[in-house]
């Protein structure tokens, strides 16, 4: 096998570097959101797990483009591409921050799991098992966070509009 030059082995060390690029760019919007609740500190948390679970994906996918010989100096100039998206969905600044977050993340999260269950596939067409791996495993944790999202959205919903017919609390984050 001659995964060193197929067209296959270019695909899969792209879609890496287009995950890395979504990991940085994950940390970039968790870290604004999780600093930005005020009164909702169980998604707060949640969200700080994450961001150190996003983290440690970063590592591990540099691993899999450096293991695979690619270049990692054109990870700055994808991240700020994909910034100016962010900024229009997150709903930074709305009256309706906190869903316009949950709802922007449960996206983002759905998106990770696009893309790893992409490179998953295209590791193993390719025979890179250890690749393969590494994004199974990430894969899980966006699941389990997309999960997460899904399952506490009703009760904020709830919370949200409790607390924005109420003049004593913060309802918007
Ligand atoms: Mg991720
Ligand atoms: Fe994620």
């Amino acid at each position: 096998m001659e995964s060193d030059t197929s067209k296959a082995a270019e695909h899969l060390l792209d879609w890496l570097r287009d995950a890395h690029a979504m990991e940085e760019q994950a940390e970039t919007m968790l870290t604004s959101l999780a600093g930005r609740i005020e009164t909702y500190p169980e998604v707060k948390q949640r969200i700080e797990r994450h961001i150190v679970e996003t983290r440690e994906q970063q590592r591990l996918v540099r691993g899999c483009i450096e293991r695979l010989g690619g270049d990692t100096s054109m990870f700055k100039d994808l991240t700020g591409k994909m910034m100016a998206t962010f900024q229009a969905f997150s709903g930074v600044f709305a009256s309706d921050e906190i869903m316009k977050g949950a709802m922007f993340s449960y996206a983002f999260e759905n998106l990770e799991i696009a893309a790893y269950s992409q490179l998953v596939e295209a590791a193993k067409f390719v025979g890179d098992a250890e690749t393969a791996a590494v994004c199974e495993r990430i894969l899980q944790e966006e699941r389990a966070m997309a999960q997460w999202i899904e399952h506490n959205t009703p009760g904020l919903m709830r919370q949200f509009l409790m607390r924005a017919d109420d003049p004593e609390s913060q309802a918007k984050r």
